[in-house]
């Protein structure tokens, strides 16, 4: 371990001397792979490799410092072991492992990809998972899961054929090279052929209500976008609890670990297969549903509905996506505490979160966001927590079916807004206790955020900050 942890510290300095182009080519190497396992014991088995279009990722920026995500991936020479390339990525499986299902010992198979520029020469690939399940205050660290040798050049290992471009692909925004600018793609689920007009409004409606929150508006010009015209058999899309189920193009589906609202797919292999006819370094997948949900995880994609059943409540969605792409842009954490979702231990008790906006410290000395703290103000700090729990717990026992539920909810939410919006430290920088899922014990950065409540409050200034770290990691 000691030797991993070392590799971090020293990753900013070790390209040096080396460009890309004495490394890699112009291409995209991808890896899929099994991830099998159950909660504390996993194991990864390679499955394909393939040869891709372009390099859409940062030429200069190849080793990745940011320290995030639940997975790391080195990748070294194999000859003189001089590390080229790593990203921190995290996956459905890692979440996986903290339902019962997994407490129950239960075991899983997820199919899962990494990406990275194609070499030129043999490497090694390092498959690194932070170690959830350590004793209590101990720094979580990383332990290699798995280790493959890969030769690039030998014809037998990777498939080079010529992806067949099954739906057409759209520049929705451009602003320059792949290379040197965060490249979103957009594609669709559950949208059948007629109705492919939506999702054209879809796409330009999403992308101006993200493009319209900070540190997003400021850097819109280091961002391309694009989409892909998926075409699904059917409208709509899987809702096992109300026994519906829909032929679509990437398998997405309500009820992910048994939430109602959770969508997800686990037709990795389609995803990425249909992705990889356009460059990306962020996938976001459009919802034809009228159910509220939606998901993100850091580094893999985001899923978000665009249609509603209640009118005037079509802002909701607008959250959702702006929501979701903070989990999967820049590994931001659920700064909401009051909600019911299906982990267990999701944050480990004595364990520090690896998410920048949360944090189980409460001293000015040890917070992660010192250097953005507000001048003067007392941490942990104090909020009218109270009061906003006790408005919660009444939100929290309404009846979802009864008649008048959006009326009485809607009564409640603005009383909650409220107290966040009036309250004398809105926009200043603390610890505020109460994220994560966790109502004592975790804070978040702010009172309010995107982040923490169902609104469109914006990002927090640390939440900002980390988004703009990643658009400097591939804008560059
Ligand atoms: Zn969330």
């Amino acid at each position: 371990m000691k030797i991993i942890a070392m590799l971090f510290f020293l990753t900013a300095g070790i390209c040096q001397g080396q460009t890309y182009d004495s490394d890699f080519c112009e291409t995209t190497m991808r890896i899929d792979y099994f991830h099998i396992g159950t909660k504390g014991r996993e194991q990864i088995t390679i499955d394909k490799i393939y040869r891709e279009d372009q390099w859409p990722g940062s030429k200069v920026n190849m080793l990745d410092t940011l320290d995030l995500g639940d997975s790391y991936v080195n990748v070294s020479d194999l000859q003189t072991g001089r590390l080229m390339y790593s990203r921190g990525y995290s996956t459905l499986f890692a979440e996986w492992q903290t339902t019962d299902e997994a407490i129950n010992g239960i075991l899983k198979t997820c199919h899962e990809t990494i990406r990275l520029p194609f070499p030129k020469r043999k490497v090694v690939v390092d498959f690194f998972r932070r170690d959830r399940f350590v004793a209590p205050n101990k720094k979580m660290g990383f332990s290699r899961i798995f280790s493959a040798v890969i030769n690039p050049n030998d014809p037998t290992v990777v498939n080079t054929e010529k992806k067949y471009k099954a739906f057409t692909v759209r520049d929705v925004m451009l602003n320059g090279s792949p290379n040197r600018k965060v490249d979103i793609l957009i594609l669709g689920d559950g949208y059948a052929k007629d109705d492919m007009e939506k999702f054209r409004k879809d796409i330009k409606h999403f992308t101006e209500i993200l493009f319209s929150f900070e540190p997003f508006k400021t850097h819109k010009k280091e961002f391309n976008v694009r989409a892909i015209e998926v075409i699904s058999v059917e409208s709509g899309i899987d809702m096992p609890d109300l026994n519906i189920w829909k032929n679509t193009a990437l398998g997405t589906m309500y009820n992910t670990f048994g939430s109602a609202r959770y969508i997800l797919t686990e037709d990795n292999r389609t995803l990425r297969d249909i992705a990889g006819t356009a460059p990306y370094d962020f996938i976001t997948i459009l919802i034809n549903d009228n159910r509220y949900g939606g998901g993100g995880i850091f580094n893999l994609f985001t899923t978000s509905f665009t249609k509603t059943a209640k009118p005037c409540y079509e802002w909701e969605m607008d959250y959702v996506y702006v929501h979701e792409f903070g989990h999967c842009f820049a590994g931001l954490g659920d700064e909401y505490y009051n909600s019911q979702i299906s982990y267990i231990d999701f944050y480990p008790k004595g364990i520090e979160p690896w998410e920048p906006n949360v944090t189980r410290t409460n001293t000015k000395e040890t917070l992660k966001w010192r250097d953005l703290v507000t001048d003067k103000i007392q941490i942990p700090t104090p909020w009218n927590k109270a009061e906003y729990d006790s408005i919660e717990a009444l939100r929290g026992n309404l009846d979802r079916l009864a008649e008048d539920y959006y009326e009485k909810r809607e009564s409640l939410m603005k009383k909650s807004k409220d107290i966040l919006n009036n309250s004398s430290l809105a926009g200043k920088v603390g610890a505020f206790e109460g994220a994560g899922y966790t109502s004592n014990g975790m804070y978040r950065p702010a009172v309010n955020c995107i982040m923490f409540s169902l609104s469109l409050a914006g990002f927090d200034p640390v939440c900002a900050a980390a988004i703009e770290k990643m658009i400097a990691m591939y804008a560059n």
